[in-house]
């Protein structure tokens, strides 16, 4: 799987800033199932879904959504 860097994580922000849509929960919601976490503290760097399973870096996890949606 290809990790996108940091400054690509954040022009998407950006981007999907723009489109509108600035409350799709990117980094709260699996990037596997869908599945959308009701709290995910700032604080807490993980993702880990208890629909699924999958537990990945959070920043990671919102860019792999923005990047599908
Ligand atoms: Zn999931």
């Amino acid at each position: 799987m290809v990790l996108p860097v940091p400054g690509r994580i954040e022009s998407l922000a950006e981007r999907a800033a723009r489109r509108g849509d600035r409350w799709f929960p990117s980094s709260k919601t699996c990037s596997s199932c869908g599945a959308v976490k009701a709290k995910l503290p700032l604080r807490v760097r993980r993702l880990v879904c208890q629909q699924c399973g999958l537990s990945t870096d959070r920043d990671e996890n919102a860019a792999i959504n923005l990047l599908r949606w």
